[in-house]
């Protein structure tokens, strides 16, 4: 598998959950382009991530003019419209992006989000709760 740790990342929904993968990333030296359909929102963070903008990830000439065709890794941060994280998710996929995150809401979302071309799924909170019953119980081993 291609090593792919120095590439930049396209980050896509800047919720929570992008936006703390997004600065993290950025924290850590990783270029980051961050992507949400809102512009309030993309405003707010102009200040935090060095490339944000606004836009329709659910458009593919929007995603294209983005250059992300270029990008060797994305994720999917859009979790409740489940509909537009799919749609985005498969056209990552379409246009050859190698290496797809994509966030799931519930386990039927996963299985569409891998069906649909994510090569790595995550269900945040489902994740996060097995966690910490495993922190919780002691068998920390199978967590580090
Ligand atoms: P959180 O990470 O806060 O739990 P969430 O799972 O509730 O988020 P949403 O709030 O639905 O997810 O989506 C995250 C972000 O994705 C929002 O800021 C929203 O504006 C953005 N978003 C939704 N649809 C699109 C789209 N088509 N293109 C780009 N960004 C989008």
């Amino acid at each position: 598998m291609a090593d792919r740790r120095n590439e930049p990342v396209a980050v896509i929904g800047l919720g929570r959950f992008g936006v703390a993968l997004a600065l993290e990333l950025v924290k850590h030296g990783t270029e980051v382009l961050a992507v949400d359909n809102d512009p309030q929102e993309a405003q707010r963070l102009s200040g935090q991530l060095p490339h944000v903008v606004a836009a329709d990830a659910t458009d593919l000439e929007a995603l294209t003019q983005l250059g992300i065709n270029e990008f060797g890794r994305a994720v999917v941060a859009i979790g409740a419209d489940i509909e537009a994280s799919i749609l985005v998710t498969s056209m990552l996929a379409e246009i050859g992006v190698p290496d797809i995150w994509a966030k799931a809401q519930t386990a039927q979302h996963a299985t569409i989000l891998a069906r649909v071309g994510a090569h790595h799924v995550v269900t945040p909170e489902h994740d996060m709760g097995e966690r910490i019953a495993h922190l919780l119980s002691g068998h920390l081993l199978d967590y580090i």
